[in-house]
């Protein structure tokens, strides 16, 4: 479906047509008709599906249709990085327009706050912010949200993993009832459930197929003991010398320093950086935009970068940890072989993380290639293959075709008390 066919506004089409969008991806599809007709959406979508653009659209059709006055539209995101490149894309989007916007987060530098707060106070239409950067605004009473009609929650589940949940509950105590509210999560857990049913009205639900590496990605891992790692990566490096865009994650922050001394140490000549929260913004955007240029080959980051952010053309992702959560992997891997490019992935698997990975398997419904180790590095952990324990059966009675059963009641302390059989 192209974009004229979903009605958009002639200032924006043009404004799309140079940013080489031709057709509507999925979800903005399925998304942006209903966001469009002013229905509150609870979107399940990661990265890479379009998503910015589902909720940018609207809003700017929104205001340049009905007119933008003082500050209109919340978005808030869990990272900063986001932040800047949710403002990046929705500069492309209202460049006919006169829509005005401001990414608002953490930084280092008196001179941001003085800006973001001169955003809030002459009525920056759009705020890209970081939930803890937003409060402290907020705090000081300067802001005025009585204008707000629309709220947007991006990348949900990372806000409530990252703890989040309790600034977002304050924000939303200072927002208008009466608004559009746009809430996107990878997944849709528990908590992200409870908090559409408290920040939503009667949403529109659109979901894009559960969260899944592109076709595009080559997946495979290696099992390593962590003493195997870094020579490991050295040995990938020299197997691929055309890669010239490549992210290594790791979860420890720790860690980061590490690598990237070992890797230098190994392989002459090699630009690398490293990136992980702990790093000043200034330094982690001056990373990022080397990253970008092409002048670093290869970046080890935390998970800070595994989602939301949109970096072209990288060929190899090396996962040097499994991650915590099965979902940060298809965040990890969905970084290359975006757009329908090719990329690939390798993880390295050690004998702690096996329990781990069969989440990962299980998650993306495919067991991924275990490539055996060079020689030269050693012997590798084994990988064990995935046995379901057997079911024991409490309480079936085998005399009754198995179909009895018991049913307890709680005591209490906690322990079980048989209280008698049901059938
Ligand atoms: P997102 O999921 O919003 O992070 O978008 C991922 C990437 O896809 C970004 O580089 C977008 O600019 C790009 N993109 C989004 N929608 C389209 C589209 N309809 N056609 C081409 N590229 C798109």
């Amino acid at each position: 479906m192209t974009f004229e066919e979903l009605q958009i506004d002639e200032k924006l089409l043009e404004a799309i047509s140079y940013m080489r969008f031709e057709k509507a991806s999925p979800i903005q599809e399925q998304a942006i008709p209903l966001a469009l007709e002013g229905h509150d959406l609870l979107a399940c979508a990661q990265t890479g599906t379009g998503k910015t653009a589902t909720f940018l659209i609207p809003i700017l059709q929104d205001l340049v249709k009905n007119g933008s006055q003082g500050f209109t539209s919340l978005i808030i995101v869990p990272t900063r990085e986001l932040a800047i490149q949710i403002d990046q894309e929705l500069q492309g989007f209202s460049y006919f327009t006169d829509t005005t916007s401001k990414a608002v987060y953490g930084g280092d530098k008196g001179t941001d706050w003085d800006s973001q707060k001169l955003a809030f106070t002459e009525g920056t239409n759009v705020i890209i912010a970081t939930p803890g950067r937003l409060m402290a605004h907020l705090r000081l009473g300067y802001v005025s949200m009585k204008n707000l009609r629309h709220l947007v929650l991006d990348e949900a589940d990372r806000m409530l993993d990252m703890g989040f949940i309790d600034d977002i509950r304050q924000i939303l105590s200072y927002v208008p009832p009466k608004r559009q509210t746009m809430l996107f999560s990878a997944t849709m857990a528990p908590e992200i459930q409870k908090l559409a049913t408290t920040i939503l009205h009667e949403p529109k639900i659109v979901s894009i197929a559960i969260a899944k590496p592109a076709e595009g990605v080559k997946q495979s891992a290696y099992m390593a003991y962590p003493h195997q790692k870094v020579d490991l990566i050295t040995h990938i490096l020299e197997q691929n010398p055309d890669y010239d865009s490549i992210i290594i994650f790791t979860s420890t922050k720790k860690n980061i320093h590490s690598i990237v001394s070992a890797i230098k140490k190994k392989i002459r000549n090699v630009t690398i950086d490293g990136i992980s929260s702990d790093f000043e913004q200034a330094e982690r955007e001056e990373v990022l935009l080397r990253f970008r240029a092409k002048q670093t080959r290869v970046l080890v980051a935390t998970d800070v970068l595994s989602r939301g952010i949109d970096i072209k053309g990288i060929n190899l992702v090396i996962n040097f940890d499994v991650p915590r959560d099965a979902a940060d992997y298809v965040h990890r891997v969905g970084r290359t072989a975006r757009a329908d490019a090719k990329g690939e992935a390798i993880t390295f698997i050690s004998d702690l993380d096996i329990p781990k990975f069969h989440k990962i398997e299980h998650l993306i419904e495919r067991s991924v290639d275990k490539v055996p180790l060079p020689q030269e590095l050693g012997e590798a952990p084994e990988w064990k293959e995935y046995q379901p324990k057997p079911k024991i059966h409490h309480g079936s009675n085998q005399k009754n075709g198995g179909k009895r059963k018991f049913f307890y009641r709680k005591k209490k302390n906690g322990s079980k008390e048989n209280k008698g059989k049901v059938e």
